[in-house]
């Protein structure tokens, strides 16, 4: 577990550490070494990552790139910064560098029921923003922001649950429909704003049976009042999708859409479905969020042959699914290269892309002079990496990503590993 405080004890020892490559000097740059295309190229900096490879999607970056930091923000990103303009100097060489991954399913409500610690199974792994995906209904959002939200370092978005029990603790596998309150929920985002980001809603034969058409009303009657997107939690429905998926419209999310479950996104032949392919044309997202049951490796591959990517990859965290097939956000990114997706476009499910789905209120996913300092350094390793879908499948990949490095804000958290 690491608290606020241990993490910076950590950000402190990563600088200890990095004081052998640490370089002040006094002085000047000589006019020969200063680069051309530097915006300012005289602006000392706090932070310089340097030599490594910069895959940004969203700014179709893949370049060898170095990047400045100065006061939590990034200053410059150019192909030659010189080390004698920064106090602290982190290599990169031979790694990849991309924006603060954004994890938009997980479940962080750390210290309730089996949600994780964000800043310990999220921003060490590289993963700088997370959306705790309605672990709080409107009874419990508040504590939410203030105990956990307002003490992370990993910026934290949430939605609010149309349940009040939330999706984890009592109540937390079967929903009542009377308990269910959209002006409640509506009232809490507002109270809450902008900390919520949207209303989730849990559909499952399992949680509500035949009461799911109503369930997604409600659920879609409070995102329409509070002008948000509402996330649908959408896995073996009593309903099936073509009476679901037509109530989402653009900008909001179909999550576990690549389960093995009734009523999934696929016909019998394995197929997508019509209901679908109008659903991604209206603009709703298609989110991957694997947790314990969502994901199958034969409905993806089914999917990704007809050319239908999902828009988002997400983990669905829990402490279960944290130490079991699941693990972090960059596994997610490695499984979904094993089935064949190249590294630049999983990476932009995870960064520009999930920046789309939700206003985080800042300019994130994608890196560029004056957006918040939220980086990641992962070393590529080569080698046979198996992966596991929710139903036990394995598949073999080449390559796996694992966080070295990443910088929140402006601050460096180095990994030991
Ligand atoms: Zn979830």
């Amino acid at each position: 577990m690491l608290n606020r405080r241990e993490f910076s004890k950590s950000v402190l020892g990563a600088g200890l550490g990095l004081l052998g490559s640490t370089k002040l000097r006094g002085t000047a740059i000589p006019t020969a070494f200063q680069p051309q295309a530097a915006q300012r190229p005289a602006e000392k900096c706090d932070l310089l990552i340097k030599g490594g490879t910069l895959i940004d999607p969203g700014r179709q970056l893949h370049a060898p790139m170095d990047i400045a930091v100065l006061n939590g923000k990034i200053l410059e990103i150019s192909a030659e910064i010189p080390e004698s303009r920064a106090l602290r100097v982190i290599s990169a060489k031979g790694k990849i560098v991309t924006p603060g991954m954004i994890d938009i399913h997980q479940h962080c409500y750390d210290g309730v029921s089996d949600c994780v610690n964000a800043d310990h199974f999220c921003l060490a792994k590289g993963v700088t923003t997370v959306v705790d995906a309605g672990s709080a209904g409107y009874p419990a959002i508040a504590n939410l922001r203030k105990y956990v939200i307002n003490t992370s370092v990993t910026r934290i978005k949430a939605l609010v649950n149309i349940s009040p029990f939330g999706a984890v603790g009592v109540g937390g596998t079967v929903d009542v429909l009377k308990a269910v309150d959209p002006e409640l929920a509506a009232k809490a985002v507002e109270d809450n704003r902008p900390v919520v980001v949207g209303i989730k809603v849990r559909l499952g034969n399992e949680i509500q049976g035949a009461d799911d058409v109503e369930f997604l009303k409600r659920g879609v009657q409070a995102a329409r009042a509070v002008g948000l997107p509402l996330m649908a939690h959408i896995d073996g429905p009593y309903s099936p999708l073509t009476e679901l998926l037509p109530m989402l419209r653009k900008g909001d999310v179909y999550t576990h859409f690549l389960h093995a479950h009734p009523h999934g996104s696929l016909d019998a032949n394995g197929k997508i479905l019509p209901v679908v392919s109008e659903a991604r044309q209206r603009g709703v997202y298609f989110d991957v969020a694997q947790g314990r049951s969502h994901l199958s490796f034969d409905v993806a591959e089914k999917c990704l042959e007809q050319g239908f990517f999902p828009d988002t990859l997400s983990t669905d965290l829990t402490r279960v699914t944290a130490s079991d097939r699941v693990y972090d956000l960059p596994t997610m990114v490695s499984k979904f290269m094993a089935l064949g997706v190249d590294m630049g476009k999983a990476i932009q499910m995870v960064t520009s892309n999930a920046a789309r789905v939700f206003d985080f209120g800042a300019e994130i996913g994608t890196l560029k002079p004056g957006n918040d300092a939220d980086i990641s350094i992962f070393e590529v390793r080569e080698g046979k990496f198996d992966f596991e879908d929710s139903d036990g499948q394995k598949r073999s990949g080449r390559q796996k990503l694992v966080s070295t490095a990443v910088v929140r804000r402006g601050e460096l958290l180095v990994n030991e590993a």
